[in-house]
């Protein structure tokens, strides 16, 4: 009797196993066929996480790679900035270093360092920031600006476009000091010059790093040295910052007191940067009309040879400020193929009350962006340390992963919000990239052309030779 109690007694638990192995099996196979008319919701987010969650599908094999609510806005932000790099258009940390470090970075170790600025490594990190142009950004001689650092002439007067001042000097320190910030955390950051470089970077776990200047006056209206900073890494510019140049009227210059598309103050571009923005498309640098007045915006769209960005600029219509872009400029740059990056600017989020601006007024510019030119064509771009001025809910570069949460509760699907975060701008640099090989294949020579007001001292004939002798 006790072995038979002993054999009874290790039998039943092995049936009971059995059957339950086949009882899983059995429903696997008919509950698809739903033989018994049972209402199945596969929405069930709640029946969804405990299945999942079960140890059968917690093993290597039946791990998902991503599991979230649809509806857990800020998990599903998280899970697209771990697919796409977010790159952001602008960000003048750069000037934060040249401007208060006298650009000396070795005796700081940035990855221990808490800044005050909007960015540091431990903001960024937690942000998932995943690429950034870095903007070398010098204030314009005499333009509203110019009270940030000392760029009046040695007289003591506002420069002229041909007298000389610091912006180039400081352009190609700030350009250095981006490079060897770069360079000094090869873990955090990496120096990209091509777009493919980006999504590589992003791979790997680290910041792709790429420098815009912010100013046809940084380059002394020069198309040499515009492509002597090409040569040196710059990959986008804008066109002016705060001031009109030899290129192009900037929106300060513009009267304000007219409506946008009647404004006769408003000169566009000039002849010269015509020329400008044919060379920057040889080049492959990105042409980027924030800054610039509405007229400028209408004439480069005119005549550019590839897709232009706007770096860190709105939409006119839901606020107007002269620095964001108006509905059929925006109408230009979806046929253009360009993007318009939204910027976290408390100014131009909330024209009358800037202090109560918050980060879903920046997803209204966003969503109007896009309802207007299109998810092909709108981008972030933050200018983040480039302004005080930053909205409730986006107050640095930790929190882009909330940006996009607000984003997709507002109905934007991942599709979207992956244009949005990085694949627009990427897809715009290759299109430049792709049109200057073009051109360059077809043969079109360095732009020689100079501005038509440019002093270029007396004639040097008595004493050296001339090229040409007069006879
Ligand atoms: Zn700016």
């Amino acid at each position: 009797m006790a072995d038979q109690s002993k054999q009874s007694g290790s039998i039943w638990p092995t049936i009971a196993l059995v059957a339950t192995i086949f009882a899983a099996l059995l429903s696997i196979l008919i509950v698809p066929f739903n033989p018994f008319n049972l209402t199945i919701d596969v929405h069930n987010d709640a029946l969804w996480s405990r299945i999942l969650s079960s140890p059968i599908f917690s093993s290597p094999i039946f791990t998902p790679k991503e599991t979230y609510n649809e509806t857990d806005f800020a998990s599903r932000a998280r899970a697209i900035l771990r697919s796409t790099p977010l790159v952001d258009g602008h960000n003048d940390f750069p000037f934060l270093l040249r401007s208060q470090l006298r650009n000396q970075i070795y005796q700081h170790d940035f990855t221990q360092l808490h800044l005050g600025s909007h960015s540091d490594l431990f903001k960024m990190r937690k942000g998932m920031m995943g690429g950034q142009f870095w903007s070398v950004w010098v204030p314009c001689p005499g333009g509203i600006d110019s009270g940030l650092l000392n760029f009046t002439a040695p007289s003591g007067t506002e420069p002229g476009l041909n007298e000389p001042n610091w912006a180039v000097r400081d352009t190609l320190e700030q350009i250095d000091i981006t490079k060897r910030l770069v360079a000094a955390y090869p873990s955090h950051f990496q120096l990209c010059t091509e777009p493919s470089c980006v999504r590589t970077a992003h791979k790997a776990g680290k910041i792709a790093s790429m420098i815009g200047i912010e100013g046809g006056h940084q380059t002394g209206n020069s198309l040499g040295a515009l492509r002597l900073l090409f040569d040196n890494g710059v990959r986008y510019m804008t066109l002016t910052h705060n001031c009109d140049n030899a290129f192009a009227a900037a929106w300060t210059g513009v009267d304000a007191t007219k409506p946008m598309d009647s404004r006769e103050a408003d000169s566009g571009l000039t002849s010269f940067g015509r020329e400008l923005v044919r060379e920057m498309n040889r080049l492959g640098m990105l042409v980027d009309l924030s800054h610039v007045s509405a007229n400028t915006m209408r004439d480069t769209l005119h005549v550019a040879r590839a897709p232009v960005i706007f770096s860190h600029s709105g939409a006119y219509t839901v606020q107007n400020h002269d620095r964001n872009v108006p509905d059929d400029v925006l109408v230009k740059v979806k046929s253009n193929g360009g993007v318009v990056m939204v910027p976290a600017v408390s100014f131009f989020l909330n024209v009358k009350h800037p202090d109560q601006a918050t980060v879903e007024d920046m997803v209204d510019q966003i969503f109007h962006v896009a309802s207007v030119a299109g998810w092909e064509h709108v981008g972030i771009g933050s200018d983040f340390d480039g302004s005080l001025a930053v909205p409730k809910g986006l107050e640095d570069t930790s929190k882009y992963p909330h940006l996009l949460a607000r984003v997709l509760a507002r109905g934007a699907t991942d599709e979207q919000a992956k244009m949005l975060v990085g694949n627009n701008i990427l897809r715009v640099w290759e299109e430049a990239e792709k049109t200057a090989r073009k051109i360059q294949k077809g043969g079109e020579l360095p732009n020689e052309a100079y501005w038509a007001d440019r002093e270029w001292g007396p004639d040097p004939g008595d004493i050296v030779p001339y090229l040409f002798p007069r006879t």
